[in-house]
Formats: structure tokens, C-alpha cells, sequence
């Protein structure tokens, strides 16, 4: 019998700690920057970040905090929010980024259901939070962050500031276990309260590896990120930690982040990764085309959270010599699943084929196995035709919503997590996302994708937003209908929009109707939402078919 083998690696825990001390000893000289509304960017270095990291962590320790305590940041993007991401999971806390956007009744479930016992606010959200403090009592304590030149600290409360100018820095960090829990994020519920997802540092350890591969964001010290998705936006996409992991520059958004702020910083900072949903893009671009910045220096534009049109990422590609990745993740996998880069043979394909592998969400990052099966649970084959949901399992893919009892149902007998999401797969391995289940439009016995339709009519040259709803219809159950924003000063008929789909579409997949809106409504991170829409034309009358 072979003698058994126990002569191996060292078993060296996954921990953020590491990623910390290996940043502090080698990047002090690389900086990071916060915008301050009306005033020059804040700047520091990565030795001052450390060290008021390390400041925070003696801090927080102060405060109580103790493993496995929940605490909140209700904060915009800023180098103070970067301290908190670092110093919390540090000494064995668990970071809860709450969504500044959420109604007054979440955000209380939220704060209760996680037990978060220390809030990190910023002073201009303060007042949405002042109001719940009789609501939340598990929290003990309240830190105001000075997020805007004129901040006042309300009375009685601990400022940020004053707490680290009275403390030492940490001397040395605990010792954690890799699967021990680093931070916390809900996400937006369709039924229901909103899940919990609970990183671990093992997950965020290995899915910053993963991220910052050539073939993925592509992350290195040369880069100056711009952090513009909210830092309570399914971990920011994770970028606070990978961007820090490899000493890149930072910059951070400041509070109320507008497009035109995007266009400057990314102009005068030279930011060369910033990444964002859609609808910011579409922003970002009317103010580029209309008065002319440079974002040239954008190598790339991680883009996803919801569909990225294909005409938006050769625009961007084209005018601005600004490079868009179409990327699929959820906050359930701490987020990045899918990137869509091109093969190297890919390269010599034909414009149109390259673009249209690029407008796909791209192939299963490494550490990450998917698969789509049908309503039986029948794996369903890679053949870009076949249409089933889509399935996820992987070191940083959520095992279990947070004391969710309905959790179960979201995972298969066999260990894999179900997405939500609609998809197929093609023979090459690229996955797009059909829609969300319930964004699907069942017309007849057909299936239309909401998604395919409004990318298409964003592709027409007067449209600035549209997003396509089920309305009910008597014959064929659902019938799509196309509500349509023009771009400023433009007018536009419904006759053009079903013109210029008309070649590119099923006859059932075109839209019954056009409406003109002002303005397609927005979740609280920016995507199309369809559920106001939905519940604006749910008495709609169909056209006779
Ligand atoms: P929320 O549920 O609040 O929108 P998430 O950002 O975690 O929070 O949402 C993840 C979902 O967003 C995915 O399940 C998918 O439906 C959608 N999504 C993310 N990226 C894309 C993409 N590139 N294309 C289409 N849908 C996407």
C-alpha cells in the first residue's frame, strides 16, 4: 500500500491580511483620491491609508467590536469607506454595506435582520437614517463620516475624524480563519425581504485573484481606477479589495457622483478602469458626444448588472477609443461570473461577429462553473440555442442566504445555486443572459427577450433609453411593449422604431406598441426598472392582433 502523502503545502489561510501588509510594505508612494463636491480631489497615500486603517481597526475594537460583529457603512464612495472595507474584516468584523437608496422599511429589516451593532454614516445621508434610530436597536453606536466640506457632526454622536485622532494603531492583526466571514450585502428582493449574502475572506481572497487575471479586468499597480459603482452595490464589484491587492491609484467617487463629474475625473485623472451599470454609460455618453472630453485613457469599462447594448460598446469602442468588457455577476457571487473577451483567433473575425461575441456576457470567469438546465433540471447542451436557467457554483458563489429560511429553494440537490437568470450557452462558452425569469414576455407559445428587443431599439440613433415590458393581452397571454426615451431634442415615431426593428426581429417579437417616456425608472443601483413599469401600463389595451 503507497504510503500516505502528509508532506504538503502549508495550510496558509486566504485572508484579506495578507493582501493588506503585502499592499502597506510595497505601494506607500501610490495614492488614492476622493472627490469633494466644490474643492480640489482629497489625496493620500497608501502609507496614510494604512495607517488609518490600522487607526480604524484599534477603533472599532474600542467601540466593542468584536468577531463577527456586524458593522454598517450608510456612506457614498470615499477613501474613509475604503478605510472601513480594509479595517473591519481585519480584526475578524463583518462589513455590512447598506444601500443608501432603500426605502425607510427595508433599510430597517435590513439593520435588524443583520444585527449590525455599529453604523458608519456619512453626514449628508445622515437625516435618512435619523429617523430609524428608534426602529434599530441593535445598534449601539453612530459614527458620522465629514463627507462634505460643510459636514456637521449632529449632537452626540462620535465623528469619524475625532475617533481616529484618538487612537494608537493597531500592533498586530488577529489571526483568522479564511472561511471566517468578511462582509455582508443584501440583496433587492422581488418578492419578499431583501437576502443576505455573506462573503468569507477565502471568497473575496481567491475572487480578487481571479478578477485582476489578464483575461478578466485585467487589474495591475498602472492602473487609476475610478470607483464609481457604490460601494454598497454587491461589494462594489469587489474592485475596493483587488484595486488595493495590486497597489493601483484611486479614485472614489465622493457623495452624489453626477455623469459630468465621471467625464471630468476621468479626463484630468487619466482613469484608465472604471466600471459601471449601463445607464450611467448612456449618461456619460451624451455628455462626451455633446461637449467633447477625452476618456480615452478608459482601457477598460467593466460593464454590467444589467444588459449592456451592443451599440453602446461599439460607440464607446469607436468615437471615444474607450474599451467596454460586457461583464454577468450578482451579488450572490461576490459578483463576477462572466466576462466577455475575445479569443485571440477571434481577432480575425469580421467586425460584426467580433461586436456580437462582445455584447454577449462573455465566459465563466476560472472558478466559476456554470450551466443551464431546463424546467426538468435536464442540463441543456452549449449550443447558443438552447434556453434554460442558468446555474452557478464556485468558491465565491454564495452557499446559503443569511437566516433566510426560504433559502433552500434557490439551491439544486446537487450543490448548485439557481441564478434567476434565463440564459443560453454557445458551443465557444459565451453566456447571454435571455432575461431575468420575470422579465421574460411569454407571447403565444413564444418567448421574447426583453433584453434583445431594447438593445436593439437603444441602437437607433434618437433613442436615448428604452426598456420593453409584458403587458397582458387576451389572445397571446403577454404581447412586448416598448417604452421609449428620445435623446434630448429629438422627436421620434412610434412607425420609426417598428421600422427599424422590422428587419431584425420575429413579427411576434415586435412590439405591439411604442410609448414616449420621459425617462425609463431606475432601481437603487441604477438599472431599468421594470416593475414601475410594469405596474404604470398594467391596464394597458392591446391593439387588435
Ligand atoms: P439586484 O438584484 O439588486 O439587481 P444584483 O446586481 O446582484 O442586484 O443583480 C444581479 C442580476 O443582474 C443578475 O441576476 C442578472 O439578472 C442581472 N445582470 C447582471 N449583469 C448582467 C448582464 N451583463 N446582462 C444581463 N443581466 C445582468
Amino acid at each position: 500500500m503507497a504510503a500516505r502523502i502528509d508532506a504538503l503545502m502549508m495550510d496558509y489561510p486566504l485572508t484579506l491580511t495578507h493582501f493588506f501588509e503585502r499592499s502597506r510594505r510595497l505601494f506607500p508612494k501610490k495614492t488614492i483620491a476622493t472627490r469633494v463636491p466644490g474643492r480640489p480631489l482629497f489625496r493620500y497615500t497608501y502609507a496614510d491609508f494604512a495607517e488609518r486603517t490600522m487607526r480604524l481597526a484599534a477603533a472599532l475594537r474600542a467601540l466593542g467590536v468584536k468577531k463577527g460583529d456586524r458593522v454598517a457603512t450608510f456612506a457614498w464612495n470615499s477613501h474613509r469607506h475604503l478605510e472601513l472595507y480594509w479595517a473591519v474584516p481585519l480584526i475578524g468584523g463583518v462589513l455590512h454595506t447598506l444601500n443608501i437608496r432603500l426605502s425607510r422599511d427595508d433599510l430597517a429589516y435590513i439593520v435588524n435582520h443583520a444585527g449590525d451593532s455599529v453604523v458608519f454614516a456619512d453626514a449628508s445621508l445622515w437625516a435618512a437614517l435619523e429617523g430609524l434610530r428608534d426602529r434599530i436597536p441593535t445598534v449601539r453606536r453612530f459614527v458620522i463620516m465629514p463627507d462634505t466640506p460643510d459636514a456637521a457632526v449632529p449632537p452626540g454622536l462620535a465623528e469619524y475624524e475625532d475617533l481616529l485622532a484618538g487612537t494608537a494603531p493597531i500592533t498586530s492583526w488577529p489571526e483568522l480563519a479564511e472561511t471566517d466571514a468578511s462582509g455582508m450585502c443584501y440583496t433587492s428582493g422581488t418578492t419578499g425581504h431583501p437576502k443576505g449574502v455573506v462573503y468569507t475572506h477565502r471568497a473575496v481572497f481567491l475572487h480578487c485573484l481571479a478578477q485582476a487575471m489578464t483575461d478578466s479586468f485585467g487589474l495591475s499597480e498602472r492602473d487609476v481606477i475610478f470607483h464609481m459603482v457604490p460601494m454598497f452595490h454587491a461589494n462594489s464589484w469587489c474592485v475596493p479589495y483587488t484595486g488595493v491587492m495590486v497597489g493601483a491609484t484611486h479614485v472614489l467617487a465622493g457623495p452624489n457622483p453626477q455623469p459630468r463629474d465621471i467625464c471630468e475625473i476621468v479626463q484630468s485623472e487619466k482613469v484608465t478602469v472604471c466600471g459601471g451599470v449601463p445607464t450611467v454609460w448612456i449618461a456619460v455618453k451624451e455628455l462626451v458626444e455633446h461637449d467633447g472630453y477625452d476618456i480615452s485613457s478608459l482601457r477598460c469599462i467593466p460593464i454590467g448588472g444589467s444588459a449592456a447594448p451592443r451599440s453602446l460598446i461599439e460607440l464607446y469602442d469607436k468615437k471615444f477609443g474607450a474599451s467596454m468588457t460586457h461583464a454577468w455577476g450578482m451579488t450572490e457571487m461576490t459578483p463576477l461570473g462572466t466576462l466577455s473577451r475575445l479569443k485571440s483567433y477571434m481577432l480575425d473575425w469580421p467586425e460584426d461577429r467580433q461586436y456580437a461575441v462582445r455584447a454577449r456576457c462573455g465566459y465563466p470567469s476560472v472558478g466559476v462553473d456554470v450551466r443551464i438546465v431546463d424546467d426538468d433540471g435536464r442540463e441543456l447542451p452549449w449550443d447558443g440555442q438552447s434556453m434554460g436557467e442558468l446555474q452557478v457554483r464556485g468558491p465565491w458563489v454564495v452557499g446559503a442566504y443569511y437566516d433566510n429560511p426560504e433559502s433552500a429553494a434557490r439551491f439544486t440537490a446537487d450543490g448548485w445555486f439557481r441564478t434567476g437568470d434565463v440564459a443560453t450557452i454557445d458551443a465557444e462558452g459565451y453566456v447571454q443572459i435571455t432575461d431575468r425569469t420575470k422579465d421574460l414576455i411569454k407571447s403565444g407559445g413564444e418567448w421574447i427577450s426583453s433584453v434583445d428587443v431594447e438593445n436593439l431599439i437603444m441602437a437607433h440613433p434618437k433613442v436615448l433609453e428604452a426598456a420593453v415590458i409584458a403587458v397582458p393581452h387576451p389572445k397571446w397571454v403577454e404581447r412586448p411593449l416598448a417604452c421609449v426615451v428620445p435623446r434630448p431634442g429629438e422627436r421620434i415615431e412610434r412607425a420609426e422604431i417598428i421600422e427599424f426593428l422590422r428587419p431584425k426581429l420575429a413579427r411576434w417579437a415586435l412590439p405591439d406598441e411604442v410609448v414616449l417616456i420621459d425617462a425609463v425608472p431606475k432601481t437603487s443601483v441604477g438599472k431599468f426598472d421594470k416593475k414601475v413599469l410594469r405596474e404604470r401600463f398594467k391596464d394597458w389595451t392591446p391593439r387588435e392582433a
